[in-house]
């Protein structure tokens, strides 16, 4: 299973396997530079792989999961966020 990372910074994307990313928790952004904490990155592989270990013992059923962290976080840490992310535009509806 692949992980896609896209840049906070320019918009770009890396894609990575978890595997690879247990074994090198490195995610560089090919676009601008931007790295990521080795860390945190380790933990979401962790997280996945255990995501997936779960999902497979599921009987009956596969699952597939479109997660995307920049729309589906959980509440809780929108306010966390809220404090240090800088001010997000609010995009205009259509005005016709
Ligand atoms: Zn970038």
């Amino acid at each position: 299973m692949d992980l896609e990372f896209s840049c906070k910074n320019c918009g770009g994307s890396v894609e990575s396997e978890i595997a690879d990313l247990a074994d090198e928790p490195n995610i560089v952004c090919p676009d601008c530079g931007e790295e990521a904490d080795p860390t945190q990155v380790a933990d979401v592989a962790g997280a996945a792989e255990e995501l997936l270990a779960t999902a497979s013992r599921l009987r009956g059923f596969h699952v597939r999961l479109d997660l995307d962290s920049a729309e589906d976080r959980p509440q809780v840490y929108d306010t966390i966020d809220e404090a240090d992310d800088e001010e997000e535009e609010d995009l205009d509806e259509d005005e016709f």
